[in-house]
């Protein structure tokens, strides 16, 4: 596996507090300076085929998995939105992957576009909801500056190798009283526990926040924070239990979640559903 030494997104040090544990996108550090928790070395090969175009494994089956989560979570989110901007307008969801959010936002009568790497998820977004999205990364597509009431990241900057320049790339398009919206992995008071094990601790998460350090991000590429708040979950069994089998997550344990599987299965419990807030995911709005 390729990785590559960085600096900290927010200060250009390579001063850090701790040298902490491995994680599946590399090695997780805490910046002395800032607080950024980052992958530091990181892997390469996802962040290369995502900047290169060619991100063709399918995932869109995995995404059905917990439709019904994503439609509940996507739906406080335009809540949030919308205790700011009762009014729509035009929408950018940056990195909206198969365009679930943004099908939500259209039934709110949002003006909606997208802009989505992967190719799989650009494709669904289109032909299945047709929906207008442009499969590239933000810095290449061609939509018009100053145009848009609402810029969304959703579960998007941990993937990005570069959060400050998505950030001061994604201000071009808002309107001057246009809204920033975030959502990204937080770190849990409960880290020290689980460790390595962290759900958010996936191979192609680079990038893990606190307010301290978001603040300092927003203020550094030109933003200015209004709220901060944690974002809820509804998951069902089939999802648990699936996650706890799957090897692209931190905390699959094996044979006994391969078993646990095969039990929600038989007993059909699958879709017993719970509302959780995990307290490691926040969303924050600001404004230029
Ligand atoms: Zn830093």
């Amino acid at each position: 596996m390729r990785t590559e030494k960085i600096v900290c997104n927010i200060c250009d040090t390579d001063k850090y507090e701790k040298r902490m544990y491995k994680i599946n996108s590399g090695f997780l550090v805490k910046c002395s300076n800032c607080g950024l928790f980052y992958a530091n070395p990181r892997r390469m090969d996802i962040i290369k085929e995502v900047l290169e175009d060619k991100t063709k494994k399918e995932r869109t089956s995995g995404k059905k998995l917990n439709l019904k989560g994503r439609l509940y979570e996507f739906n406080t989110v335009l809540d949030r939105i919308q205790a700011v901007k009762p009014q729509g307008g035009r929408i950018l969801d940056v990195g909206c992957y198969d365009g679930i959010f943004l099908n939500e936002a259209r039934k709110r009568k949002w003006d909606c576009h997208g802009v989505e790497p992967h190719i799989g998820g650009a494709r669904y977004a289109r032909e299945e909801l047709k929906l207008d999205v442009q499969q590239c990364v933000l810095e290449k597509c061609s939509f018009k500056d100053k145009s848009f009431d609402a810029v969304t990241l959703l579960a998007t900057l941990e993937h990005h190798p570069n959060p400050l320049k998505t950030l001061k790339e994604a201000k071009r398009f808002l309107k001057p009283d246009g809204l920033l919206v975030i959502s990204v992995p937080t770190i849990p008071f409960y880290l020290n526990l689980v460790r390595s094990r962290w759900r958010m601790f996936i191979g192609d998460h680079y990038t893990f926040f606190t307010d301290d350090s978001m603040k300092r991000l927003l203020g550094k590429s030109g933003y200015r924070l209004l709220s901060a708040g944690y974002v809820t979950k509804s998951v069902d069994m089939e999802t648990i239990s699936a996650r706890l089998s799957s090897d692209w997550q931190p905390y699959n344990i094996g044979p006994l979640g391969r078993f646990f599987t095969k039990f929600v299965e038989v007993s059909r419990l699958g879709g017993v559903r719970f509302t959780v807030n995990p307290y490691d995911m926040k969303i924050y709005l600001a404004q230029i």
